[in-house]
């Protein structure tokens, strides 16, 4: 069965780079000098589970949670001696960091994991009829301060079909209209397959948790590196091959003009296995929107981010 994972990625058209390629300089290398500075992120968790107990099925456990929010920073961070380590000239560290939140927007201490029983039924006509918005009715905290990671029970017929998929930025980017974006005003954050969320013991190409790897990079404004699926703007990242259909593979693949295509990319379909990539131009663009964009540059002075008083 043809896997659909449902990204509705958005495809910007912001380019990808804001290096300085081509220009010389005559400066000396500077060893010491910080490379940049480090983006420390408030993630909150919703589990939103079949009315199972804390830990049982779709509910599941505190440290299945904890070890998801490592994965995202092995693989963010690059880390060493983890599976988000790469040694490609063309990789990089994001220098973005993610936490549970300290404080919940009231000012109370949190853990940052809230769990809610999802009951369709219980859902008022008066919500509009768009995922993101039905799975907000039952948990979400305001989007300036928080990223919203909902974590659904979908039926298990999904399980390695439907991963994720998230919402995106607004920017001057290329490819802006690409993404999925909220309702003026509603609900935006990331939403992930229960099966797919930290490490499981699912079958298939999809138990390690790459999945909020691939969608925080949709959240934070990558596309896919097939980008809108044509060779010449692709996904606006000019060290990522540039390929027009989707990567959904583990071994070499031809892209445009017969370039290998970065299989290991987080943006692409690939299996959670071989996942250790953003290129540099990637992350330029990621750190571009935090510092540009709206509802993603107030997450850099979030009250999740400090004790509460
Ligand atoms: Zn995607």
């Amino acid at each position: 069965m043809k896997r659909i994972i449902i990204l509705f990625v958005s495809m910007l058209y912001i380019s990808c780079s804001d290096n300085s390629d081509g220009i010389p300089s005559d400066e000396p290398e500077q060893p010491d000098q910080p490379i940049s500075e480090i983006y420390q992120l408030p993630l909150v968790v919703h589990v939103l589970h079949d009315g199972e107990n804390i830990g049982e099925g779709t509910n599941i456990s505190d440290e299945r949670i904890q070890r998801q929010i490592e994965i995202l920073n092995e693989d963010f961070r690059r880390k060493s001696g983890t599976r988000g380590f790469n040694d490609h000239p063309d990789g990089g560290d994001t220098e973005i960091e993610f936490i549970l939140p300290k404080q919940d927007p009231e000012g109370n201490a949190t853990t940052g994991i809230l769990r809610k029983q999802l009951i369709i039924d219980d859902i008022p006509d008066t919500v509009p009829n768009f995922e993101y918005e039905k799975y907000a009715f039952f948990s979400y905290w305001n989007s300036e301060d928080y990223i919203n990671v909902w974590v659904v029970s979908y039926p298990d017929d999904l399980t390695n079909i439907v991963l994720g998929k998230a919402t995106g930025p607004d920017s001057d980017l290329g490819g802006d209209d690409l993404f999925e974006k909220p309702l003026p005003g509603g609900a935006e954050g990331i939403i992930i397959n229960w099966a797919h969320f930290g490490e499981s013991n699912i079958h298939g190409k999809h138990g390690l948790g790459r999945t909020l790897t691939h969608e925080m990079g949709h959240y934070l404004g990558l596309l896919h590196t097939w980008g809108g699926g044509d060779c010449e703007t692709n996904d606006f990242c000019d060290d990522t091959p540039a390929v027009d259909e989707v990567v959904n593979a583990d071994e070499p693949y031809i892209g445009c003009g017969g370039e290998l295509v970065l299989v290991t990319n987080y943006m692409n379909y690939s299996s959670d296995a071989i996942m250790n990539i953003f290129t540099k131009d990637q992350i330029g663009r990621m750190r571009y929107i935090l510092q540009n964009s709206a509802r993603r540059n107030s997450l850099l002075s979030s009250k999740g981010l400090l004790d509460p008083e």
